[in-house]
């Protein structure tokens, strides 16, 4: 037995306009569920994290499995895998995007650079190419620079960067993500859910009371709407720009067991409740590109190490 659990997450299966995935991405996350399950012990997350804080051992090699957002193909396409494999996963999901009352900026700026009918643009004093691998880049950085901005700011900021790169079309970025029936799919299914915000803000760049208020309200409605006990949070974004010691204390304020974060690690019985550490990967790339191989390198010399 052991005391350790790394917990890995996703988003997207197949391409979207922000995370593009060359190949099948549905191929490539069953390759990566398939060998995982050779090597780890896919465990809930919610009881895990549980077991950790309560100092109970965890199964050798415990690993657990969860998506970040709501997007629909993880109902349509992942589900019907982790079904297959008979994994158990946690699916953080955001009320405004269920509800269709907020858009992810995220996939609105991605769909404005693919989609832009000029070579580059200027951008609040900085020049942004839009084509090829210098346009991702570029993507790369609006991104950066949208996501420590407060809700307020990056609305106007997303407008002129819109209107500055001109896209032709419509982003249809609303198709991306489930709806409320989707979500309470997910529960009839099996599949557990927690919080991922309201408006998927970036929780630390908002006042510590609308960070509780957030954290509340998503808690509340998830748990009305889906009738089950929400007791954890996955932070928008995650790193330390995005999570402050504001936001872990709204966590437990607005009544969270835990809280996730995007730091690379795995999590021990002292992994502090409200700060736990998980690792992020792409459906697409084999196990050594998306640094799972650094993982179950880890979970093998763990094995003998209690
Ligand atoms: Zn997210």
């Amino acid at each position: 037995m052991t005391s350790h659990l790394t917990i890995l997450g996703w988003h997207n299966v197949e391409s979207t306009w922000c995370f593009p995935v060359s190949g099948s991405g549905v191929a490539g996350l069953e390759g990566q569920l398939r060998r995982l399950r050779r090597v780890a012990t896919v465990v809930p997350l919610e009881r895990a994290l549980d077991a950790l804080r309560a100092g109970e051992p965890l199964p050798p090699r415990a690993v657990a499995l969860c998506w970040d957002d709501g997007y629909r193909d993880n109902l349509e396409l992942a589900v019907p895998v982790l079904e297959r494999l008979e994994l158990p996963a946690t699916f953080f999901l955001v009320p405004g995007l269920l509800s269709g009352t907020e858009r992810a900026w995220w996939e609105v700026a991605g769909w404005a650079f693919a989609r832009s009918g000029r070579d580059a643009v200027e951008w609040r004093g900085e020049r942004y190419p839009t084509r090829g691998a210098a346009g991702r880049t570029a993507y790369g950085r609006a991104s950066d620079r949208l996501r420590v901005m407060t809700a307020a700011g990056r609305a106007v900021a997303l407008e002129e960067l819109v209107d500055a790169l001109a896209p032709e079309g419509t982003p249809g970025d609303g198709r991306l993500f489930l709806d409320w029936d989707g979500a309470r799919e997910l529960v009839r299914r099996g599949f557990s859910v927690g919080s991922h915000t309201m408006r998927h803000v970036t929780l630390a760049q908002e006042t510590p009371e609308d960070q509780v208020e957030d954290l509340r309200r998503s808690r509340e409605l998830l748990q009305r709407e889906l009738d089950v006990p929400i007791r954890t949070v996955a932070y928008p974004f995650g790193q330390a720009d995005a999570v402050s010691r504001e936001t872990e204390h709204a966590a437990e304020q607005a009544g969270y067991a835990h809280g996730l974060t995007t730091e690379f690690g795995w999590n021990g019985p002292a992994t502090p409740a409200a700060h736990g550490r998980r690792i992020m990967l792409d459906p697409d790339r084999g196990f050594v590109a998306t640094g799972l191989s650094r993982v179950t390198g880890r979970l093998r010399r763990l094995r003998g190490a209690g």
